[in-house]
C-alpha cells in the first residue's frame, strides 16, 4: 500500500495543507482559545520537512517517530504534545517497517487515537481533535470491513471527519483552553478537530486506488 517514500510524500502533504490553512486554523483558534493553532502546526510541520531529508530512507516507525519528537519540541500549546504523542504511538506500532499495509494504516490510526486520549484525557462530545478523529477512524474500518476500496473507504473516513468538526459546533468544549468559554463556545468550530480532518483530507488525496 505505501512504502517509506509514500509516507514522507504524505508528511510533505500534511505540512503543505497546515501551511496553506494556518491562518484559518489561526482565526477559528482565536475565536474560542488563544488564536495560535494555524502558527502553533505550522511552526511544527516545517521543522519536520527540515529533517525529513536525513531520515526519509529510515523505516516508517522511525520517520514516524521523529515526526511526533519533533512536533512535542516545536509546537507550543496543548496540540503539540498531542498531536506529538499521536504520531509516536503511530510509528511505535510500526517500528523497523519499510513496508505498510491497509492493516497497518488501521494500527497506525488507532494508535494515534489511543495516544490523544492518553495525553490529553478527553473522549468523544468534549469539542476536540477526538472528535473529527475517532468517527474518521470508525468510517475508516466499517468501510473497509464492508468491502470498500481504500480509496472509498477514506473518502467516507474524510466525511465522517468533516461531519465530527460540523458537530463541534454544537457542544460546549470542556477540555483544552476552549472550555474557559463554557457555553459561549457553542457556535464555534473546534480548531484542533479541523486540523485533524485536513490530515484525513491529505490521506484521501494521496490514496490512488
Ligand atoms: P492551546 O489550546 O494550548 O493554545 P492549540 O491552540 O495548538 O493549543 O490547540 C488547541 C486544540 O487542541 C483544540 O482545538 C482541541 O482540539 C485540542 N485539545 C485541547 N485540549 C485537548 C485534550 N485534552 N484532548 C484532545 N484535544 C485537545
Ligand atoms: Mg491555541
Amino acid at each position: 500500500m505505501a512504502d517509506h517514500k509514500k509516507v514522507v510524500r504524505i508528511i510533505e502533504k500534511i505540512a503543505e495543507k497546515i501551511h496553506e490553512n494556518r491562518q484559518f486554523l489561526t482565526d477559528l483558534d482565536a475565536a474560542i482559545g488563544d488564536g495560535d493553532h494555524g502558527i502553533n502546526l505550522d511552526r511544527g510541520f516545517q521543522a519536520v520537512i527540515e529533517k525529513l531529508p536525513g531520515i526519509q530512507e529510515k523505516d516508517i516507525g522511525f520517520i514516524l517517530k521523529t515526526v511526533g519528537m519533533t512536533l512535542v519540541s516545536t509546537v507550543g500549546g496543548a496540540s503539540g504534545p498531542l498531536y506529538g504523542t499521536a504520531f509516536m504511538k503511530a510509528g511505535a506500532a510500526v517500528n523497523g517497517k519499510v513496508e505498510l499495509e491497509v492493516s497497518d494504516l488501521l494500527t497506525i490510526i488507532d494508535e494515534a487515537v489511543k495516544g490523544i486520549k492518553m495525553r490529553g484525557k478527553a473522549k468523544r462530545g468534549e469539542k476536540t481533535m477526538l472528535d473529527a478523529i475517532e468517527p474518521a477512524y470508525e468510517a475508516l474500518c466499517k468501510a473497509l470491513e464492508k468491502g470498500s476500496t481504500l480509496k472509498d473507504a477514506l473518502i467516507q473516513a474524510e466525511n465522517a471527519a468533516k461531519e465530527g468538526v460540523e458537530y463541534t459546533k454544537t457542544i460546549i468544549a470542556t477540555k483544552g483552553r476552549a472550555s474557559y468559554l463554557g457555553e459561549r463556545s457553542i457556535g464555534h468550530q473546534d480548531p484542533g478537530a479541523t486540523s485533524s480532518m485536513m490530515i484525513f483530507t491529505v490521506l484521501k488525496e494521496s490514496c490512488e486506488d
